[in-house]
């Protein structure tokens, strides 16, 4: 059984469902939802609400702390790989490959590559 977390909303606790309605009989009270896996924002929302909650109090903040985009990024042959795979169909096995947008040249990929978000063909 994997470790239960909370969501993350600020407001989660606010939400009147039969689920976060929790307590002893005569003290109970809304609560933020605890779950071992959430399925919104990378994991960490249990809802759309939370995650835009979320997003509406911290997004500019985040967004400047790691910085804000202030001129346009361009897509060229020297960042436009990306990792994708296709069927092998003789053997229903996935077989990963980097696949360049701009030139379309396609190079081999390993699985652990292909998982490994660090690796990359992309100059930065
Ligand atoms: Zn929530």
């Amino acid at each position: 059984m994997s470790e239960l977390k909370f969501c993350q909303g600020p407001d989660c606790h606010t939400y009147h469902t039969k689920d976060r309605l929790k307590g002893m009989k005569g003290s109970k009270t809304y609560q933020t939802r605890r779950r071992s896996s959430m399925y919104y924002g990378n994991d960490n929302f249990c809802s759309m609400n939370c995650y835009n909650d979320w997003f509406k109090k911290f997004g500019d903040q985040a967004i400047n702390h790691y910085g804000r985009t202030t001129e346009a990024k361009h897509l060229t042959e020297q960042n436009a790989w990306q990792k994708t795979y296709d069927w092998d169909n003789r053997t229903d096995d996935r077989v990963y490959v980097y696949r360049n947008g701009i030139t379309k040249e396609q190079r081999p990929l390993t699985k652990s590559q292909y998982d490994d978000s660090t690796y990359t063909l992309n100059e930065r």
